[in-house]
This record gives structure tokens, C-alpha cells and sequence, in this order.
């Protein structure tokens, strides 16, 4: 068993099944930072201050749900803005202040639709594996964004660091395509394995590469980067009822195979 470092983030929160999450992940010791839709703190407000309560970090993941390349700059930051009054009043309502203000794009849109990095910034031997990545191993066919794709990408960039976001302190990650591209840069929270719990829910199971909770396991414990030891992991994994069971059975498998999950550095801030 090889220990590495890792740190947990967990999207499209709160579900009805957040307490027993953060229940479930106070058990294990383990910390995490979930990004939260704006719409869905509106319904489970109580389970968000009690989460910041027991020392979960709370972050802004928009309020519906958009894809950012599909709206507009207007109508995107306006729901970023709107989930962040929800998020600072569930902060308040815990006592609790300090904590980091972060975003993570929904979808992983970041302005640019499929195109979530500059992949022509990637070195070649590298590229195939970034792709697949971020599209889950399907073969997508991707078209490098127009100028004005661009523009929006490094406009929401600029905006998010205007409104007092900041880079997460997700230290210790080495790999060279996140150090080396905009990644380790970037404002909003960027990952670097994902657990693809999401491809067990009723709406896309079976229809993805990995059908099964054995095969998500399988996954993490041949995902080549993942089994590296000299740099941290940031893990994406969803906070959705219907996955609830399956979630926590992927962190566990984490644990139980040498992931440590750290608390981000302080204030987010690198040090
Ligand atoms: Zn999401």
C-alpha cells in the first residue's frame, strides 16, 4: 500500500444526504472542501451551516448549474455572485469566518466548453491522458476554442480574482501537466483525478466505460497518476443522494489503499 497525499472535493452540494457525508467523513477523519450549487443551499441550508460547524470548508460551484461557455458572462457571473450571498450567510449563520472563497466551474466549463485547458500546452506524450482525464475516457472530439472563447475564459478569471477568489491550497501536487499548464495557476479549484461516481447514477450508468463499483475501484487502483507517490491528489467525488452509498465506498477504497487526506493549507493560501 502506497501512502500518498491527498485532498477531497466534493461537488453539487448539499444533497439530502449531506449530514451523513459530513457525519460519515468526521468519522474518518477525513476533511474536504464541497462546492456547492446555489439552488440546492436553498433548499438544505441548515445541512450547510452545520457542515461549516464541524470544520468543512463550503465553496461556490454557481447556482444551477450552467455550463459557463453557454451563458453569458453577465447572466454566469450573476450566479456565482448569488450562491456566494447564500454561502456567506451560512458562514455567518456558524460563527464561522476565515475560510477561503472558491469556485469550481460546473461541468468544468471554464468558459471554453470541452476545451478545460489549453491542451496544445500540453506536451504530446501527455496530451492523449489529460484529455481522457477530464472527459472520463471517452474519445470526445475537440476543437480548439475561438478568440472569443478565450477572451471569456481569462474574463472569468479575472473576475473571480477581482471578487476576492483565490487559487486553492492544494499543496504539494507535482505532476507536470498540472504545474506546467494553468492549472496550478488558475482561480478556480482545478482537479486532478476524478472518481466518476456520477457514472453510477440511474441516468448514466451503463452507459459509460466503468459500469460498476468494482470498476470504479479498478480504476483508481490502475489510474497511473493516481498511484503516484511524489505528488499530492486533488480527488473530485459528488455529494448526490442516488450515489450516496457509492461515494463513500470509493473513499473508503481510497483510504484503505494509502490515500491521507489533508486539510487545504490555511486560508487557502500557498505557502
Ligand atoms: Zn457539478
Amino acid at each position: 500500500m502506497s501512502k500518498r497525499n491527498a485532498y477531497l472535493t466534493i461537488d453539487d452540494s448539499p444533497s439530502p444526504r449531506m449530514d451523513d457525508m459530513v457525519d460519515g467523513l468526521a468519522q474518518r477523519n477525513v476533511p474536504a472542501v464541497f462546492f456547492c450549487r446555489g439552488d440546492r443551499l436553498d433548499q438544505h441550508f441548515d445541512s450547510a451551516v452545520r457542515a461549516i460547524k464541524k470544520g468543512y470548508v463550503l465553496a461556490n460551484h454557481s447556482y444551477s448549474h450552467p455550463r459557463s461557455s453557454t451563458v453569458t458572462f453577465d447572466a454566469f457571473t450573476a450566479e456565482i455572485k448569488r450562491t456566494q450571498d447564500i454561502i456567506d450567510r451560512a458562514y455567518q449563520a456558524a460563527g464561522v469566518s476565515g475560510d477561503p472563497k472558491l469556485f469550481r466551474f460546473p461541468h468544468m466549463d471554464r468558459g471554453m466548453g470541452g476545451w478545460i485547458i489549453d491542451y496544445d500546452a500540453v506536451p504530446d506524450s501527455q496530451r492523449d491522458l489529460i484529455i481522457r482525464m477530464f472527459a472520463d475516457g471517452l474519445n470526445v472530439k475537440l476543437d480548439p476554442p475561438d478568440q472569443a472563447a478565450r477572451d471569456k475564459c481569462s474574463a472569468l478569471q479575472g473576475w473571480l480574482k477581482k471578487e476576492g477568489f483565490v487559487t486553492p491550497a492544494f499543496n504539494g501536487v507535482t505532476f507536470p501537466w498540472y504545474v506546467g499548464t494553468e492549472m496550478a495557476q488558475a482561480i478556480d479549484a482545478m482537479f486532478t483525478y476524478s472518481t466518476s461516481d456520477w457514472m453510477l447514477t440511474a441516468r448514466h450508468k451503463g452507459k459509460w466505460p466503468w459500469k460498476t463499483i468494482d470498476d470504479l475501484k479498478a480504476k483508481m487502483d490502475q489510474d497511473a497518476w493516481l498511484q503516484q507517490t511524489d505528488s499530492a491528489h486533488i480527488i473530485l467525488a459528488h455529494d448526490q443522494e442516488e450515489i450516496y452509498d457509492e461515494t463513500m465506498a470509493l473513499i473508503d477504497h481510497g483510504l484503505a489503499t494509502g490515500l491521507q487526506f489533508q486539510p487545504m493549507g490555511p486560508r487557502g493560501l500557498k505557502p
